[in-house]
């Protein structure tokens, strides 16, 4: 795929990928096994500047842009699904400080989190409230100085590491009744639940973060009260965009998996990839991968510009993450029986990729998007 970069994008997706092919590739399947967050492996990548791509130096970012962001996430899903996610949700916490919160929260919470010192998280999802986060019930209450939070945070990525959250909760009733708020880790009243045991990405961390009485002072408000719903939904635009660099970096991962296996592998006197049928899935790979890694691009392309992206980066999260599944399917059949054993790559990016179709979104939630937007457009 051969979207026109930048030099700097060039040589940002160069080191990355190099990073990922000697640190990352060789040791992810045992971290994945082992369902083990590879704390080490992503304190490197904060120091390498991945956790505040979208942030200015000045607060400790690499201010890369979305489209080194995007070359970077795909590079490290290439090796890794789990250490992309745990990067992704990370900089979506990074950016909404960057562009709703006062110079002080900057200096207090960005810097750190930008400049690699812990990863972030990002609490919207509730028990009753997933795609619909207009539902939600955790509620902050002003009380003198402070906000008292209390409810409940399910599915929540990096929670069990996070130095820092960004919580949605309601402050009032209705849409507008949302607001955002900074709770650094260690708060008290703020606990964090089991970990979930997932059908994939295991060597993330998904957990439930329970708020009991816990009290923030006033100040840790980001942007306004009532601002939480538009802050979570441009969060979310964002977020789209990491989670569909996220897929194409796996479709490149099927395509470099099932092209070497079928070009090995003989049946019926001759490599499998000289049977036609097998030819044509990994055209049909080499097809979703152009069409996913263009869409993706064109997305952050937009982003870069300071053009609306909304509607882009639904249509890039909802057709990478589809194509995803689609070429993970083809991937694995190539593989045939060894492809269903646990040790192989394909096994594992099998289990990994059906997430991306229902987190920062489902499909059907895209296709919302995507339908309005378009009838706005007209
Ligand atoms: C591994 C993992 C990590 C996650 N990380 C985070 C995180 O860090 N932070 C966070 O806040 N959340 C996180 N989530 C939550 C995730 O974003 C939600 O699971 C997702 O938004 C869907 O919500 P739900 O699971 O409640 O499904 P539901 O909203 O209950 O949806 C169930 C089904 O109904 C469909 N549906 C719902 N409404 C409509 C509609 N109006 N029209 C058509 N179909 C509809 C959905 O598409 C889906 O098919 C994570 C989830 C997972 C699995």
């Amino acid at each position: 795929m051969k979207p026109p970069l930048t030099e700097e994008q060039i040589m940002i997706r160069d080191m990355i990928r190099e990073f990922a092919r000697s640190e990352i590739e060789p040791v992810a399947q045992e971290y994945n096994e082992r369902g083990e967050y590879p704390k080490e492996i992503i304190s490197r990548l904060g120091r390498l500047g991945l956790f505040g791509m979208m942030v200015p130096e000045s607060y400790g970012g690499s201010a890369a842009g979305a489209v080194s962001y995007s070359l970077a996430l795909q590079e490290i899903a290439y090796s890794c699904a789990s250490i992309a996610v745990t990067l992704s949700v990370t900089n979506l916490t990074a950016e909404p400080i960057m562009k709703f919160g006062s110079d002080d929260q900057k200096r207090k919470f960005l810097f750190p989190l930008a400049s690699g010192e812990h990863v972030g998280a990002f609490a919207l999802t509730e028990p009753e409230a997933g795609s619909d986060p207009s539902s939600l019930i955790t509620t902050a209450v002003k009380k003198g100085r402070s906000y008292i939070i209390n409810g409940s945070k399910q599915f929540i990525t990096n929670g069990g590491y996070a130095g820092l959250f960004i919580v949605i909760a309601r402050t009032s009733s209705g849409r507008n009744g949302l607001s955002a708020f900074l709770v650094p880790s260690g708060t008290r009243g703020l606990r964090i639940g089991k970990e979930e045991k997932k059908m994939g990405l295991w060597a993330s961390n998904t957990v439930g973060v329970y708020f009991e009485d816990c009290e923030i002072p006033a100040e840790n408000l980001l942007g306004a009260p009532g601002m939480g719903l538009g802050i979570a939904l441009n969060a979310l635009d964002s977020g789209r965009i990491g989670i569909a660099s996220q897929a194409v970096g796996m479709i490149g991962a099927c395509l470099h998996e099932a092209l070497a296996y079928a070009r090995e592998r003989k049946q019926f006197g001759k490599a499998i990839i000289r049977h036609q049928a097998v030819a044509h899935m990994i055209a049909d790979c080499a097809v979703d991968y152009e069409a996913a890694g263009l869409l993706t691009w064109s997305a952050a392309s937009l982003k870069d510009a300071g053009a609306p992206f909304s509607r882009e980066a639904s249509i890039a999260k909802l057709f990478s993450s589809e194509a995803l599944i689609r070429c993970a399917y083809r991937a694995l059949q190539i593989f045939g029986g060894y492809g269903y054993i646990r040790e192989q790559k394909i096994e594992r990016i099998y289990r990994d990729a059906r997430v991306t179709t229902i987190y920062e979104g489902t499909s059907e939630i895209q296709r919302m998007v995507i339908a309005r937007e378009t009838e706005r457009e007209a």
